[in-house]
């Protein structure tokens, strides 16, 4: 489609991701001059529709943004109570105590929160400050000026055919065009990619880690259920084939969040991380917990684990990357929605500056600057080095030189100086002739519970006639290749079931993709080995379509 045939709507600032980087970005904005315009577009069909967190929140991004939250109504409703921390062994658990933990890794004086509901409330706090929120409307190309700078982007295209050509219903959608274009798709974001591989963003940058999260809602006995309580565990069924843990928050309304990280890192392709996270609810620890509760939403998200080093350079001509189209986690914090909204808050801030003085296009070096030396920088420098101890050295040795390289980094110095991590994801996997097949228990129905029901409770859903927003670049390749090498392992890396190998009788395998079913996690374009997988976004609207999530 040409840009000619669209409409082009000019603003100061357009924003792609209405998370909580996007959205503090959009609410910074107009508090530094109501006059501008400002868009923010969203692919969900509703703002938060597409928002997977734990989450516990530290609310430090949130009170430097809106330091009036809780007059305001902010939904961070519990506070965290009591903080747990278990080892987990097949049948029993060892409790960690706190105190050998540096001060940052205390979750005292933050709150269990649904993250979709905060982002639909600083929707509304961004509406009222004038910003036009469009959910439904997904981002689907960049535009670039004569220079080969960003300008804008493409949102709203509907209609099209599986084959790509415009159907009946065909709509071409609009070019929004900004002084300057804010990426805050979250993590793995597709223009992102774009944009870092163009102007080579992660040159001289350690390549960007990640995990899959899975999570689920569940509503518990009352008795079991104590607001405000955080539990993590490592260990099993992990033990030595993954980095990873769960996470058990118990929110309001007798709800808890039962969640589970795989480490994408991982090199046995037999590996079966939704498996993985369904066994780890037969634990009796948490068997206990949740028996006689019934699960009432599913969802899985892809999460940055990079840090400090893998940070790629975060701007280029007239585009911004923020959150995690960066990488802002705090690995062993499992937080990011702190440094999301402080990097929305700090790229603000930076283009008011420059739109003020009548500059338009150019890189906004003052944002890369504050994200590095500052609040975000300091956060993430802290904590550099354990992942790549994990990565390195397993569990044990990591949490025990991982918590000591904290404590020294909290007065300012590292004995390990700044570790790399080497390998991308994908190219950590091996050869599947070189691990053992694992085999999974079956799924009982009441507490464990096979991919596709749990897809149901995703309510994810995807018109069927478009075409298929996962992409081959090669579409014989996962049967010539990944097949034969590593057992093809989108069949188990996908939490959604998308993939599949069927092999009927007396016919050759054949590589289906489900598209259907995707909840937008992007493990695949992350974990697949031959990088043949390419996540680009379906139509506006479609995807996971998640509660309280
Ligand atoms: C399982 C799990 C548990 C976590 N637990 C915690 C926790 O307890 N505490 C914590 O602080 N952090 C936690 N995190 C990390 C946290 O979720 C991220 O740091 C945070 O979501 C980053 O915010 P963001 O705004 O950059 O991206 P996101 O929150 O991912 O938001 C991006 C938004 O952009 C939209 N979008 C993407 N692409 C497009 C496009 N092309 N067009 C239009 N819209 C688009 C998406 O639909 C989404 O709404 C967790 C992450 C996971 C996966």
């Amino acid at each position: 489609m040409s840009g000619s045939a669209r409409e082009t709507i000019e603003y100061d600032v357009v924003i792609a991701g209405a998370g909580p980087a996007g959205l503090s970005a959009a609410v910074r904005l107009k508090q530094l001059d109501s006059s501008l315009d400002v868009v923010v577009l969203e692919k969900g069909s509703e703002v938060g529709a597409h928002i997977l967190s734990g989450a516990v929140l530290d609310p430090s991004g949130l009170e430097a943004l809106i330091p009036d939250w809780k007059e305001k109504g902010a939904p961070l409703n519990v506070p965290v109570t009591s903080d747990k921390f278990y080892m987990l062994g097949e049948v029993g658990q060892i409790r960690v105590p706190g105190f050998p933990m540096p001060p940052l890794m205390n979750n005292h004086g933050n709150y269990i929160v649904s993250m979709a509901n905060v982002c639909r409330w600083m929707a509304e706090q961004a509406e009222e400050l004038g910003v036009e929120v469009f959910p439904g409307m997904a981002c689907s190309e960049l535009v670039y000026d004569e220079n080969g700078g960003v300008k804008g982007v493409v949102a709203g295209e509907f209609g099209k055919e599986a084959d790509g050509t415009p159907g009946p219903a065909y709509e071409p959608g609009m070019e929004l065009h900004g002084k300057y274009v804010f990426l805050s798709e979250g993590v793995r974001g597709s223009l992102a990619k774009e944009v870092i591989a163009k102007y080579d963003l992660s040159k001289g940058k350690e390549p960007q880690k990640f995990g899959i999260g899975m999570k689920e809602i569940w509503e518990i006995d009352p008795d079991k259920h104590n607001e405000g309580e955080v539990t993590h565990t490592m260990g099993w069924p992990l033990g030595g084939n993954a980095g990873g843990g769960s996470f058990i928050y118990h929110l309001e309304n007798n709800q808890v969040y039962v969640g589970f990280v795989v480490h994408l890192n991982y090199k046995n392709p037999h590996l079966f991380p939704y498996m993985e996270f369904q066994r780890f609810k037969h634990h009796p620890m948490v068997a206990e917990l949740l028996e006689g509760g019934k699960r009432v939403a599913y969802g899985a998200r892809a999460i940055s684990e990079g840090g400090y080093q893998s940070m790629p350079k975060m701007v280029a001509p007239g585009v911004a990357l923020l959150g995690c189209s960066v990488g802002m986690v705090n690995v062993p914090r499992i937080k990011g929605n702190h440094n999301a909204m402080l990097s929305g808050k700090a790229a603000a801030e930076a283009a008011f500056d420059a739109i003020k003085v009548e500059r338009s296009g150019d890189e906004l070096t003052a944002y890369e600057d504050d994200v590095r030396g500052g609040a975000i920088g300091k956060d993430l420098k802290k904590v550099r080095n354990v992942k790549p101890m994990w990565s390195k050295w397993g569990m044990l040795p990591s949490l025990a030189l991982g918590g000591l390289d904290m404590w020294t980094n909290t007065l300012g110095f590292s004995l390990f100086g700044t570790m790399k991590h080497g390998k991308t994801d994908a190219a950590a996997t091996e050869e599947a002739s070189k691990h053992k097949v694992i085999d999974y228990p079956k799924p009982d129905g009441k507490l464990s519970f096979d991919r596709l029901t749990n897809v149901s409770f995703a309510m994810t859903n995807h018109e069927e006639s478009q075409p298929s927003h996962l992409q081959l670049g090669d579409d014989k390749l996962p049967i010539s290749v990944n097949l034969p090498k590593y057992g093809e392992p989108a069949q188990r890396y996908c939490p959604a079931g998308v993939y599949e190998v069927v092999e009927e009788d007396g016919s050759d395998p054949r590589f289906v993709i489900n598209f259907q079913n995707c909840v937008h996690c992007k493990t695949c374009d992350i974990k697949d080995p031959s990088q043949n997988i390419n996540w680009v976004t379906p139509q506006g609207g479609d995807g996971p379509n998640y509660p309280n999530m």
